[in-house]
């Protein structure tokens, strides 16, 4: 009987588990994950978890401990390709015939400051989230250190439970690594029409308690003060235990579009890998959920001996102050832009292409129906549909140079 070894019991993790399970149940299936519990979704802790809801569970979890061997609050510590062994913390060391790495990411942390650690959150796990609902109370005052997705997001439930937000930003917009300039400013108008306070160009930040316990916030020509921060300024790859044992890490796990690694027998998926993007002519590191679950899903067809594989644009939402983003593909090669919908309206779309008209990237609100044909069609290979070209009007350039820039 082969084994198949899982390290990471995130969504990839999960989704490999149980697909690997169901696709091949000759063979043993074990899920190493360093956190307690069974696996759960991350994209509700920003959202409706943090307004009470419960314990947001994955799909599939009941296969655990009948069909996958799950050994949670377990760390896998070193691989040993040679021996085909993954030692852990806890417990005996795991032999495998083949091993995938869905080890993740884990939340940047912000150095050199000085703030009691009680008043400091950051949101990537169920107990971090756990955490911040407990102390998201009316009347707080919380500052969001990066004006990001997830930051965005947090602000915008906070103030749903009576916080006052502040969003500090060092560049000079909002999601400015994965939106275009329209959504920024979108984004920036609708957090501003709810009250939240939003301060852009923050150079040089500064953070520490003064003598009443208040965090105070300084940067090059401003100053903000608040009860409690969240640090929201992205999220780096759990990829040194691959990078140990020799396998090629650039900017994540480098993988083929199979999920193979350099390293035969071992494999990669979800938001640790740097994947192929040939529609794009580059390599990715994706932060998103879908890609997470489907190049998971890939990694377990090619592990149970199937052909598939992974090379597909990113795509992921944002739920906040009521209307869902939707960004797909690389808003920064867009060198023109063509847009469907009034951009003062919460129903919109801006489609990006090169300049042979190439689709390279789709941004929105509300996008609907216009997003899943253009999802669907980049996936088939397909070109832009003329009916959806025929409803969009071209933009200013001077718009694209300002979103590129
Ligand atoms: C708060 C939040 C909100 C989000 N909202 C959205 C959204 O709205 N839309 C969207 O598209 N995406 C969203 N995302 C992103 C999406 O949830 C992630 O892309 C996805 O969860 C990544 O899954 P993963 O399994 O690759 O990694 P992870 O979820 O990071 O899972 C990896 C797991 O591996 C474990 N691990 C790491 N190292 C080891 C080790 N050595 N041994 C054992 N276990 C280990 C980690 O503890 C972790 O549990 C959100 C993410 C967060 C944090």
């Amino acid at each position: 009987m082969e084994t198949v070894v899982i390290i990471g019991g995130g969504l990839a993790g999960h989704r490999a588990a149980t697909t690997v399970a169901e696709l091949c149940p000759e063979q043993r299936t074990v899920l190493i994950h360093s956190e307690s519990g069974k696996p759960y979704d991350r994209p509700p802790l920003s959202k409706d978890f943090l307004l009470g809801a419960k314990r947001p569970t994955l799909k599939g979890s009941e296969l655990y401990g009948d069909r996958i061997v799950f050994r949670d609050g377990t760390k896998a510590t070193l691989i040993d390709p040679l021996r085909r062994i993954v030692h852990t913390d806890i417990g005996e060391p795991e032999h495998y015939d083949k091993l995938l790495i869905a080890t993740g990411s884990r939340a940047r942390r912000f150095e050199n400051f000085n703030v009691d650690p009680a008043q400091v959150h950051y949101l990537r796990t169920e107990s971090d989230a756990l955490r911040l609902r407990a102390a998201l109370a009316p009347g707080r005052r919380l500052a969001v250190v990066g004006g990001g997705f997830i930051g965005l997001e947090v602000s915008s439930v906070a103030r749903r439970l009576g916080c006052q937000t502040t969003v500090i930003e060092l560049a000079p917009r909002l999601l400015p690594r994965s939106a275009s300039l329209s959504l920024s400013e979108w984004v920036a108008t609708r957090h501003a029409s709810e009250g939240g306070e939003l301060r852009l160009n923050c150079a040089n930040l500064r953070m520490s308690n003064n003598s009443k316990g208040e965090v105070i916030l300084t940067w090059d020509g401003g100053a903000a003060v608040a009860d409690m921060l969240l640090i929201a300024i992205g999220i780096g790859p759990n990829a040194e235990i691959a990078a140990d044992a020799g396998i090629d890490t650039a900017d994540g796990i480098v993988v083929n579009a199979r999920c193979e690694t350099s390293v035969p027998g071992i494999y990669a998926a979800g938001e640790v890998t740097n994947y192929p993007v040939p529609a794009l002519g580059r390599r990715l590191r994706s932060e998103s959920w879908t890609v997470a679950g489907d190049q998971a899903l890939v990694a377990a067809q090619v592990m149970c001996g199937l052909d598939a594989q992974y090379q597909d644009l990113p795509w992921f939402w944002s739920d906040q102050c009521g209307v869902t983003l939707q960004s797909f593909g690389l808003p920064a090669l867009a060198t023109r832009l063509y847009r469907i919908g009034d951009i003062a309206s919460e129903r919109w779309l801006e489609i990006g292409t090169d300049d042979h008209g190439r689709f390279v990237s789709a941004v929105g609100v509300n996008p609907g129906r216009d997003m899943t044909q253009l999802r669907r069609d980049a996936k088939a290979g397909k070109p832009i549909s003329p009916d959806i070209m025929s409803r969009a009007e071209e933009i200013d350039p001077s718009e694209i140079y300002l979103a590129t820039g």
